[in-house]
């Protein structure tokens, strides 16, 4: 089979005016990217109903075998699209940081893509570049503000606002900035966070209009006075710049399948570190214009699913009307303890043990009161007797698993997937929330260690515990949490592979983000800027004299 890089170019896509009117936008709506890419004016459609089923695809925990939820969540669309009703895609835009490092592209797989990869995958429409750009001139007015007098007090060493850059850097977690001298700024110790861990996305994909956007841009808190009291970025007057900066990094990006289906892509938060979910607007958008709109959380069930649900549904005001938890034999195995050098050979035993991680993650998004339904993503290597183990396990943990094959077959090996998702939307259900809103930050995090990890409880570190104690007497103890951990294990430590039990999750510091409106528990080891592996894969990325990439997956 031909690697995902050849799929897509060859391709033929239609121009994206055709797209835009099988979306049913008017040519009045979009704003053409060249042939093939066009952002969308949101605001014309806000007289719309949002009469879509919206269906969530998450997954077990990610292993380095790989899972495909974003193959999955497009080749459903396609197999959805091909029926009477019409069906969107609405995925989060790629980071520099993995497309470079080691995870990939994030534009599906095989025959379940969306294209035009390479562009969606590196430069798009210059959202995360706007993203970068205003993140930096918030760090620099931040910087000339403590250098010309500081009026505002600003303490050098309580700044909390670092710079970003969206490339895998670990260099520049820690540096030291203001040297040479009188006239090149104070020195104080600094740091660089991965764009899509910016505040600045967290805000860009929550916000639900351009005033909301400068609002909560304004609310953002970036250090503390010699007094320990807040300094925001209203404080410092350039919530308006840093607006005019975000103005078409806030439009939805439109692109499209390889099946021609429409694709909305939009924000890309990871969701180990952030809340690891496309744009509200690109949701919203989506709901408004198709009936049936595939959206994805990044990483398994545990990080981006939990927080698509307590975090993005109360903004969306949608909760999914189905859930798809995409698993794979490969991944199962390796969570099973198969060597990853191996997996291509049938183990019944080592995928029996990886069941219990499938069976954590299920059971974490049944307990939201939505019908949930389970993926196996088929690789060629996977055994009848596998899929058929896993098939059993499901039936009795009161789900059904399909075997999909999009990959191999676009749509067409997702009929009886999308059969049954287009049912599962019809049942009556309940939306159940994990939290309420007034619950306390701690009984938050100890609802989600418990009840999504199936773990014990959070233990706080000296800082966290300090931190907490201040934050309520700010009145910042009642915000939605985001925990930033491991995607690897269910646990904080993610050599624990499985369903482990009787663990504790250690919080080491909390990260107010008021702009954005949450709160980030720091767990273990997790680091907001990660580091390129021994073998990146910008090493095996070339471009010829026609201009034909190859590595690009
Ligand atoms: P995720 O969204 O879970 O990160 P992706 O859908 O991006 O995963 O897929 C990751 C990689 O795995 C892609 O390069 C894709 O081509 C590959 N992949 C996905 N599904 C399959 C499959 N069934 N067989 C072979 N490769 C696959």
């Amino acid at each position: 089979m031909q690697s995902d890089i050849e799929i897509a170019q060859e391709a033929e896509l239609k121009p994206i005016s055709e797209i835009a009117e099988a979306a049913g936008l008017q040519q009045s709506d979009i704003e053409p990217y060249g042939f093939d890419k066009a952002k969308i004016k949101f605001d014309h459609l806000t007289n719309r109903p949002m009469k879509g089923k919206l269906i969530l695809v998450t997954s077990i925990n990610p292993t380095p075998a790989g899972e495909g939820k974003s193959t999955v969540t497009v080749g459903l669309a396609d197999a959805l699209n091909a029926g009477e009703k019409s069906a969107m895609v609405a995925l989060r835009e790629p980071s520099l940081g993995p497309v470079m490092g080691m995870k990939g592209g994030a534009t599906g797989g095989g025959y379940a893509q969306v294209v035009p990869m390479a562009d969606i995958n590196l430069h798009f429409t210059g959202d995360f570049h706007a993203l970068t750009a205003a993140h930096d001139l918030l760090a620099a007015t931040l910087d000339n503000s403590i250098y010309q007098g500081n009026v505002l007090k600003i303490d050098p060493r309580r700044v909390i606002w670092k710079r970003a850059l969206d490339i895998n850097d670990r260099a520049l977690r820690h540096v030291t900035i203001g040297l040479g001298g009188p006239t090149s700024g104070v020195p104080r110790e600094d740091g660089f966070d991965i764009t899509v861990a910016s505040e600045l996305m967290a805000i860009l994909t929550l916000s639900t209009d351009l005033m909301d956007l400068k609002a909560r841009i304004k609310r953002i808190v970036v250090a503390y006075t010699y007094d320990k009291e807040p300094v925001t970025v209203d404080d410092l007057g350039v919530a308006g710049a840093l607006t005019v900066l975000l103005k078409d990094a806030v439009k939805p990006n439109l692109v499209q399948t390889l099946a021609h289906t429409p694709a909305i892509i939009h924000g890309g938060p990871f969701a180990n570190i952030a809340q690891g979910t496309n744009s509200i607007l690109a949701t919203q958008t989506a709901l408004r214009l198709a009936d049936y709109v595939l959206t994805e959380a990044g990483f398994g069930a545990d990080l981006g699913g939990e927080k698509f649900l307590d975090v993005k549904v109360p903004r969306l005001g949608k909760h999914p009307d189905a859930i798809v938890v995409v698993a794979t034999v490969r991944a199962l195995k390796h969570t099973g303890g198969q060597a990853l050098a191996d997996l291509q050979n049938e183990n019944l035993d080592a995928l029996e043990k990886g069941l219990a991680n499938l069976g954590q993650n299920l059971k974490a998004m049944q307990s939201y009161g939505v019908p949930v339904l389970v993926s196996v993503n088929r690789f060629t290597s996977d055994t009848e007797a596998e899929i058929k183990l896993i098939q059993d396990f499901v039936a009795k943990q009161g789900s059904q698993a399909f075997l999909t094959e999009v990959w191999a077959k676009g749509g067409a090996g997702a009929t009886e997937l999308a059969e049954a998702v287009q049912d599962a939307v019809e049942e009556k259900s309940t939306f159940t929330k994990l939290y309420e809103d007034d619950d306390d930050l701690m009984v938050k995090i100890n609802k989600i260690v418990k009840k999504i990890y199936g773990g014990r409880q959070a233990v706080l570190a000296d800082k966290a515990q300090k931190q907490l104690a201040e934050f309520k007497q700010r009145g910042w103890d009642k915000l939605p949490v985001i925990m930033a951990k491991t995607q690897y294990s269910l646990t904080d430590d993610p050599k624990r592979l499985g369903a482990p039990k009787d663990f504790d999750i250690h919080i080491r510091e909390f990260i107010p983000k008021l702009g954005a409106g949450f709160i980030v528990a720091m767990t273990g080891k997790v680091l907001t800027m990660p580091g390129l592996p021994k073998v990146p894969a910008a090493t095996k990325i070339d471009i010829d004299e026609n201009g034909q990439i190859t590595g690009l997956f």
